[in-house]
């Protein structure tokens, strides 16, 4: 199992170059193409033509379900669940509110459900499953019938299966109430298995500050019985008036997960440069957190970054701003170095990719909040990108691009980088104010994994009496050494 998932994830990291390089043509399907040596050549006819339909990735229409002129002759199976008959998005059911048990895919069955997303509420859409027992997957798609992803992104590459785990969760988002999505289940090469729907709804809206929306600091923070538990940072809104279709996602749907804060920073410093900077591309948010509040891939056994460093939902790694077209999940040294170290070279400084006054209008916006801790970038960029903020605080009053005085000593008091910082030349790291140790990032339940320790400031000791490193700058979570950087590299997409 772990060979194939490593083959599969070279393929992916080689073709994610591909992929990423064409945001906007949603859909690329070459992660399909080039997984498909590994389909099972013995599914059924059903099963193909479900696995048919799903690698339609860009135009996978509700008709490729058979709600279309092609639908197939018994589209409509009747299945065990109480909610069948649902296998095509015409006849799907309305997704309860709550917890629904005991649901089934049989076999050659998938399930469509009807997601109706009230006003300033993200809803969180999910199935849970005993994935050992048969392997289900949940696809989402919009109102029209475009896929909007799955577990693995933007596409739905059938037979990836690098990722699976027992949960399987997206977040939808409406503004003004009433916005629609599907979501479908169906079992990967004939698998067939229970589970359960979930859908739970979150308010949501967009704004400078979460405090300042009215929110709870325990909401704004994810955390505690008083708190609703971290999010899942909702798949963009085209109709949305704030923010429109300004980002993708460049990691898996179980990494997704956020604080509310964060949420509502990341949007609102989007929504800030977009107004300031006409004809900005949708920028690609990359690792956030998983949904118990634990770093990344711990979920599968394998951690995507060194331990702690995402914990509790308060830390992003975000793509570049980039003058090569597309703001995605990439190295932009552009220097032809080999980069085994994780850092840009010199020469980086004369041949970088970064859109500099994007980036760096967008980071002092991020920097405005003051729940932000720290923000990782890399030793060459950070210099040309502090430069940049100081070009920007000079422009006149009344040039949108301008940025305050106090958003500019950020760029001297909180950029970090350097040893420490290796990786980010490739995304910057976002990291709000950790949360004291014993907190809980979902209702009530202690944090299971890797939970930091107390903040440690400058004078703290070590076991030794050696003095600790200054975690005020660093990128681990208070009481992670230095040394303990693991990061997987190449990131996954
Ligand atoms: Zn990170």
């Amino acid at each position: 199992m772990i060979a194939r998932r490593e083959w599969s994830y070279f393929v992916v990291m080689a073709l994610a170059a591909v992929t990423y390089g064409c945001q906007g043509e949603q859909g690329e399907t070459e992660i399909d193409d080039a997984a498909d040596s590994t389909t099972s050549e013995a599914e059924s006819s059903a099963d193909t033509e479900s696995g048919e339909s799903a690698e339609v990735t860009g135009e996978a229409v509700l008709s490729a379900a058979g709600d279309g002129p092609s639908e197939a002759p018994g589209a409509l199976r009747v299945g065990r669940g109480d909610l069948e008959p649902n296998d095509a998005s015409a006849t799907a059911q309305q997704a309860p509110l709550g917890v629904t048990n005991n649901l089934s895919i049989t076999k050659g069955d998938e399930d469509w459900y009807r997601v109706v997303v009230p006003a300033r509420t993200v809803a969180r859409v999910g199935i849970q499953m005993n994935n050992a027992a048969g392997d289900l997957d949940l696809v989402a798609y919009d109102a029209q019938g475009h896929l909007l992803g799955s577990r693995n992104g933007a596409e739905y590459p059938y037979t990836w299966r690098g990722q699976e785990t027992n949960t399987e969760f997206y977040g939808f988002y409406s503004e003004e109430g009433g916005a629609v999505y599907y979501v479908r289940v169906l079992g990967h090469a004939g698998a067939t298995n229970t589970y359960s729907l979930y859908v739970d709804h979150y308010t949501y809206v967009d704004g400078q500050t979460c405090t300042g929306a009215g929110f709870s600091l325990a909401d704004c923070e994810g955390r505690g019985s008083g708190g609703s538990g971290l999010i899942p940072f909702p798949f963009p809104d085209p109709s949305d008036s704030v923010l429109g279709n300004a980002y993708n996602f460049a990691s898996y749907s179980n990494y997704r997960f956020a604080r509310r804060e964060l949420v509502m920073l990341v949007r609102h410093a989007l929504a800030e440069t977009r107004k300031a900077f006409p004809g900005t591309k949708p920028l690609s948010l990359i690792d956030i957190c998983q949904m118990d509040g634990v770093t990344p891939g711990y979920d599968i056994g394998d951690p995507r970054h060194p331990q702690s460093t995402h914990d509790q939902g308060g830390n992003i790694d975000i793509a570049y701003f980039q003058t090569d077209g597309s703001n995605d999940a990439e190295i932009v040294c552009n220097d032809g170095a080999s980069h085994a170290d994780g850092y840009c070279s010199s020469t980086a400084a004369k041949t970088h990719i970064v859109d500099l006054p994007r980036q760096a209008f967008f980071m002092a916006k991020l920097f405005a909040s003051p729940r932000t801790r720290v923000i990782g970038t890399d030793t060459v960029l950070a210099p040309l990108i502090r430069a940049t903020a100081q070009s920007l605080a000079s422009l006149p009053a009344g040039d949108r691009r301008r940025i305050s005085q106090s958003e500019l000593n950020s760029f001297s008091s909180r950029l970090a980088y350097g040893s420490g910082w290796p990786y980010h030349h490739h995304h910057i790291h976002l990291s709000l104010q950790w949360l004291p140790q014993g907190s809980s990032a979902r209702g009530g339940d202690p944090m299971p994994l890797s939970a930091p320790a107390p903040f440690l400031g400058p004078g703290a000791k070590d076991a030794e009496g050696d003095p600790k490193p200054q975690m005020s700058n660093s990128m681990q979570a208070p009481g992670e050494a230095v040394d303990s950087f693991d990061m997987t590299w190449p990131p996954r997409p």
